[in-house]
C-alpha cells in the first residue's frame, strides 16, 4: 500500500535528509588511501547521534553497522570493517537515518585518489541515470516512466543496470511501497502523486548486471566481479514537480 505523506511528515523526513547531507559532507573528504571502512562508518554514526537520530541500517535484519560501504565489484550492502582503502578504489557509501520516527536514505560512489576514465564514467553514469529518471517526470506520470529513462541512460553509456535491487517508497519505514525499478517500460507501474516520497537508487555495472551475495550473507557483488557504482537520493513529489531532499 502506498502512503502519501502530509506536510508535517515531509518536514520530519527532511530533518532525516539533512542529517544525511551532513554525513556526506563529513565522509567524502575522509575517503582517502589508508582509511578503513570502519573509520568512515564511525564518522557517519557520530553525525547521526549528534543530531539525535538513529542509524536506520544498524540492526535492520541484523545488519551490524551504520553505513553500507561497498568497494569496487561490490554493489551494495558491504559491511564496514578493518579493510583499508587503496588508490583507485571505488567506494559506494549508502546511508540511512531515522530522526523522530521518520527515515531518509541516500548513497554516493566516490573514488580514492586517481581514477581512470572508465571508473570516472561509471560514477557519473549512476548520478546521470538518477537525473535522467527525474528528467522524465511529468505531472501524472508513472513510476515506469522514470524506470525506463534510467535504464535507457545507463545502457546508452555501454553499461548495465542491476535488476535484483530497486528503489522504494520511504518515510515511516525504511522500505515502503512502491518499488522503483531502475529498468522497465514507460506508462507502467503506479502513478506518481503529490506527497509520494521515494528513494530512487540506480546501480550500474561495468559488465553483466547479474549479482550474487557473498558468504557474509550481506555483501552483494557482480557475478563477473566487474566494477559497480550506485547513486541514491530521497525525494518528495509535489503537485507539479519534486524536491530532492538529500541532493546537493
Ligand atoms: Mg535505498
Amino acid at each position: 500500500m502506498i502512503s502519501l505523506k502530509s506536510a508535517r511528515e515531509i518536514q520530519m523526513i527532511r530533518e532525516a535528509a539533512e542529517v544525511l547531507k551532513k554525513i556526506f559532507a563529513k565522509v567524502k573528504p575522509a575517503v582517502k588511501a589508508g582509511v578503513s571502512t570502519e573509520e568512515l562508518d564511525a564518522l557517519a554514526e557520530a553525525v547521526i547521534r549528534k543530531a539525535g537520530g538513529e542509524p536506520a541500517f544498524k540492526g535492520y535484519r541484523g545488519f551490524p553497522k551504520t553505513a553500507c560501504i561497498s568497494l569496487n565489484e561490490e554493489v551494495v550492502h558491504g559491511i564496514p570493517g578493518k579493510r583499508r582503502l587503496k588508490d583507485g578504489d571505488l567506494v559506494s557509501f549508502d546511508i540511512g537515518a531515522k530522526v523522530d520516527g521518520y527515515y531518509a536514505d541516500a548513497a554516493r560512489t566516490w573514488g580514492v585518489g586517481n581514477l581512470d576514465e572508465n571508473k570516472k564514467k561509471l560514477i557519473e553514469t549512476a548520478r546521470g541515470a538518477f537525473q535522467a529518471g527525474l528528467a522524465a517526470y511529468r505531472p501524472g506520470c508513472r513510476i515506469g516512466d522514470l524506470s525506463a529513462a534510467i535504464q535507457t541512460f545507463i545502457e546508452a553509456e555501454g553499461y548495465q543496470v542491476v535488476r535484483d535491487y530497486v528503489g522504494h517508497g520511504i518515510g515511516r519505514a525504511l522500505h515502503e511501497d512502491p518499488q522503483v525499478p531502475n529498468y522497465g517500460r514507460p506508462g507502467q507501474g503506479p502513478k506518481i502523486e503529490a506527497g509520494l516520497v521515494l528513494a530512487i537508487e540506480p546501480m550500474v555495472t561495468e559488465g553483466n548486471y547479474q549479482v550474487e551475495t557473498l558468504e557474509d550473507h550481506w555483501t552483494v557483488v557482480t557475478k563477473d566481479r566487474k566494477l559497480s557504482s550506485h547513486y541514491e537520493d530521497t525525494l518528495v513529489f509535489t503537485e507539479k514537480s519534486y524536491i530532492n531532499l538529500t541532493g546537493e
